[in-house]
């Protein structure tokens, strides 16, 4: 008895200074006080390391020699498109879930063709062109920025700012500050809709009026000596549209004399000005929504629109594209120098992301014996048309064949007493014998179980049950369907497509690299872990172990 009273009694004595010593644990305490996350759109995640030496050390090389790189990141969802993709890197989910299935889709409930971001109920700000009638209302999920601001009673702020209206307006969210995005035309200015607020704030008229539009409309000749540019196809080739009214796709390219033919201030998104001008506003938006300024976080995204416009006018392997990415890198230097002075070194937190890559011209490769094409979507409908009227003696089955899916028009088919599934099954069996098809997936497959891997499983990420169509198909490896046989595309799920970068660097993040996989819809719920935050509500991403385990 005596003894056991003397362990109890010391048992208890070393539990109490066991808990006196030890700090109760603090549970994100330490967070950064604004995240930025970038998104560079088209971006491969081969352009950090084919122009690794030509890059200057204030852009991607510090943030790779100060952050951490998974060099392995990939899209898990086709297709690889900019609303897509945006609305996957800030919900942490594929289309299958936040239901952005693509820019634009057929909306069979409507019955008529959509834009992503296109909204009939919200009038323009800073401009009366419709370009401003746009807002997130057909993103179905929560963004890591939407549950920031639900975390911390709507205190802290989001801002998404890209050229782009999609590039902007999805990374933000439902419950957005503001999102905006550029019109150009005979305009040129940052505009958003009455969704966010009902005049713009002081600081971006003054933007607009404050002459850097006019500034960028001037010749955009190489950064360097175009000799030293050893990482691109020669300037003139036979895979580069260009522009209208100059023969050759060479530089330079005069803005003045040129924006006339090609859309006004538009013709600043085919080049790298565009995204300077993008640069320009992100920093001015710091300190004009007084971002990371108090304790709750702020969320910025910032989506570089114009790498996409000149990669799909020029190709991947362009001079022009090279230029691109060389002034890229000084952007994002100026806004790292912006970031640490205003919001301060180790303060923040930044993320840099691709919404998708893009594969190389496909004339361009089968100039050097590789396999690929084009694929003709308007021969391929009226092909897939006749075998239907040959077989059901009917010409109205199908409401749409748009972004690789066939949409049945359901009434037809029942009034016509076919068998859906039937019918499904032999448009598959019709479609994956024409020639640059690879796979086809009917609804019924699709709905019968989960695919975990190969091209069934990324057509599943992507496949919103209620949204996508009946049919999907595949087309082979570097075979796009595209208006011209110049310039490069994106949409697929093979690995030009999918494979793009993710470096995170700032507040609390170790310096490292890794080869070992990630996906896209990762990011989101690993800046939740970073917050402390709520994940999106539909986020399917695993947060990434190799920057958020501290070894002790
Ligand atoms: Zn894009
Ligand atoms: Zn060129
Ligand atoms: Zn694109």
């Amino acid at each position: 008895m005596k003894y056991y009273i003397t362990v109890v009694l010391s048992t208890l004595l070393t539990i109490s200074s066991f808990s006196q010593t030890k700090q109760s644990p603090k549970i994100n305490n330490d967070k950064p006080k604004l995240v930025v996350g970038v998104v560079v759109d088209q971006m491969r995640y081969d352009y950090l390391t084919r122009f690794w030496d030509q890059y200057g050390e204030k852009g991607f090389k510090r943030m790779i020699a100060e952050g951490y790189n998974f060099k392995n990141n990939h899209f898990n969802y086709i297709p690889t498109y900019t609303a897509p993709g945006h609305t996957s890197v800030f919900t942490g989910t594929t289309p299958k879930y936040h239901g952005i299935i693509s820019n634009s889709w057929y909306d069979k409930f409507s019955k008529q063709y959509v834009y992503c971001t296109s909204d009939d109920e919200v009038q323009p700000v800073g401009t009366l062109n419709s370009a401003g009638k746009m807002s997130p209302n057909r993103m179905l999920a929560t963004t890591i920025s939407d549950e920031n601001r639900l975390f911390t009673q709507m205190r802290g702020k989001t801002i998404g700012i890209a050229l782009k209206d999609r590039g902007a307006i999805l990374p933000a969210g439902h419950t957005a500050n503001a999102a905006y995005w550029f019109h150009g035309q005979d305009e040129g200015n940052w505009i958003t809709s009455n969704y966010y607020m009902d005049e713009l704030p002081k600081w971006v008229t003054e933007f607009n009026i404050s002459g850097k539009k006019l500034d960028y409309m001037k010749t955009w000749e190489p950064l360097r000596k175009i000799e030293t540019y050893a990482e691109s196809g020669i300037d003139e080739n036979l895979f580069e549209t260009g522009f209208k009214g100059k023969n050759a796709a060479t530089f330079p390219y005069n803005l003045e004399n040129l924006s006339k033919e090609n859309g006004g201030y538009d013709m600043l998104k085919v080049t790298p000005f565009g995204n300077s001008l993008t640069a320009d506003f992100a920093i001015a938006a710091i300190d004009g929504e007084d971002l990371g300024k108090d304790e709750f976080t702020d969320i910025l995204s910032v989506s570089f629109s114009s790498t996409d416009y000149i990669g799909h006018n020029f190709g991947v392997n362009s001079k022009e594209v090279e230029d691109a990415y060389l002034r890229l890198d000084q952007d994002l230097g100026r806004l790292l120098g912006a970031l640490d002075e205003k919001v301060g070194k180790g303060n923040y937190v930044l993320f840099l992301t691709a919404d998708h890559g893009g594969g190389d011209v496909p004339t361009y490769l089968t100039s050097v014996k590789i396999p690929s094409g084009y694929f003709d979507d308007v021969q391929f409908e009226e092909d897939l048309k006749g075998f239907l009227k040959e077989k059901y003696k009917r010409e109205d089955l199908l409401e749409s064949v748009s972004n690789d899916q066939v949409f049945f028009d359901y009434r037809v088919v029942q009034e016509a007493e076919i068998v859906r599934e039937e019918l499904e099954k032999s448009i598959a069996h019709y479609i994956l014998q024409y020639p640059k098809v690879s796979n086809v997936y009917t609804r019924q497959q699709l709905e019968s179980g989960e695919f975990k891997n190969g091209t069934a499983g990324l057509i599943q990420n992507g496949y919103n049950q209620k949204r996508s169509g009946d049919v999907v198909y595949v087309l082979d490896q570097a075979v796009i369907s595209y208006t011209t046989t110049t310039g490069s595309t994106h949409g697929s799920g093979f690995s030009y497509d999918t494979h793009a970068p993710l470096i995170f660097f700032g507040k609390n993040i170790p310096h490292g690299e890794t080869a070992v996989r990630s996906e896209i819809v990762d990011i989101a719920p690993t800046i939740s872990v970073l917050l402390g935050i709520s994940f999106p509500n539909s986020s399917t991403g695993t947060p990434l172990k190799a920057i958020l385990e501290k070894k002790n």
